[in-house]
């Protein structure tokens, strides 16, 4: 089959390897459309795991089923839940399988061949059917929807919140349409890149603006005393710093971001407000709803994906994205 192979720092190929072949309990999967996600780009910036191919944000029809799978047959449509678990460490005994201790954030394209390529092989218990009115390219939206959804359910997420947004990459943007579609009073985003500013714009925020101290300082003037939640997606030590500063008393601050080094906190901020903050790693329990969300809307959330390329310009597409020219979500086509 034809797949995307990570060859070292910024260099990926597509190239022909062996089929993979469904082991017991496994389902083979078609995949027709794979999305990058943020973990790809930074598996594709650091060039490891040599060898992987990228992709856990996917859709496809089931092609085979392995010894032992019950309940699938070829044709189905399905999206999956990539995350690897081991089904035996404290954390998966109590049902956290987001934070298995084990999988060390490990899941599909990350520590296990992903789906970038014609085929892939999962176990069928991952496998989720995708509901009549979900396509397979809204489909790849499941995933990263599921992880927004699992966002906003750690922040406590109540209709008539004031909301902000710093960083709408597709974890914020996402995060901006929940709080759109579940009916926050206000939406704030900051955000620095043009596209990504219009985007937020369609989606429904109600004010967009650069980062800065300017856009702090107009955020807590016109929220004031503070917005209700604030959800960090962006990674970024001032981004934190804003989300900390920009909540109002006993507001709720969630961490989604990724951050690579550790940043300076004005801890005192977080005692004299009791702001309450809560980290968000995956999702537990989200993709059921993130499929029958995305089934009342698809055209909706389709419009957040911004290019679709085939197999062959995977690369730059790779490419444009880590240099800030991608667009929103870019989802790569597989025929
Ligand atoms: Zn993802
Ligand atoms: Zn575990």
């Amino acid at each position: 089959m034809r797949a995307l192979v990570l060859k070292g720092p910024g260099r990926l190929e597509v190239e022909s390897v062996a089929d993979p072949r469904p082991a017991r309990g496994q389902v083979m999967v078609r995949v027709r459309y794979c999305g990058i996600c943020g973990s790809d780009l930074h598996a594709y910036h650091v060039g490891h795991p040599q060898g992987i191919i990228p992709g856990h944000e996917f859709a496809g029809e089931v092609e085979e089923t392995g010894p032992g799978v019950e309940g699938w047959a070829p044709g189905q449509r399905v999206a999956v839940i990539p995350g690897l678990l081991c089904g035996t460490c404290p954390s998966c005994r109590q049902g956290l399988f987001n934070l298995c201790e084990r999988s060390r954030y490990g899941g599909l394209g990350l520590t296990a061949q992903g789906a970038m390529a014609e085929f892939i092989c999962v176990e069928s218990g991952m496998l989720r059917e995708l509901p009549r009115d979900v396509d397979l390219l809204s489909g790849t939206l499941a995933e990263p929807l599921a992880v927004s959804l699992h966002a906003m359910h750690q922040g406590e997420f109540r209709i008539g919140d004031k909301v902000l947004i710093t960083g709408a990459g597709p974890i914020g943007a996402l995060c901006l349409k929940l709080a759109v579609m579940g009916g926050a009073a206000e939406t704030w985003v900051i955000e620095g890149s043009p596209g990504r500013q219009e985007m937020a714009l369609k989606i429904g925020a109600s004010h967009v603006l650069p980062p800065g101290r300017e856009s702090l300082h107009r955020i807590r003037r016109f929220t004031d005393p503070g917005v209700d939640l604030a959800l960090e997606c962006a990674g970024v030590p001032e981004a934190l710093d804003t989300a900390l500063k920009s909540v109002r008393p006993r507001g709720r601050v969630v961490i989604a971001g990724i951050h690579q080094e550790p940043a300076r906190v004005e801890f005192n901020r977080i005692t004299v407000k009791e702001i309450q903050i809560r980290g968000t790693f995956g999702f537990i329990g989200e993709m059921e709803s993130a499929l029958e969300l995305i089934g009342k809307s698809p055209a909706g959330f389709r419009s957040l994906i911004t290019r679709v390329a085939p197999l062959e310009e995977a690369p730059g597409a790779f490419r444009e994205l880590i240099t800030g020219k991608g667009g929103l979500k870019t989802v790569i086509r597989i025929d």
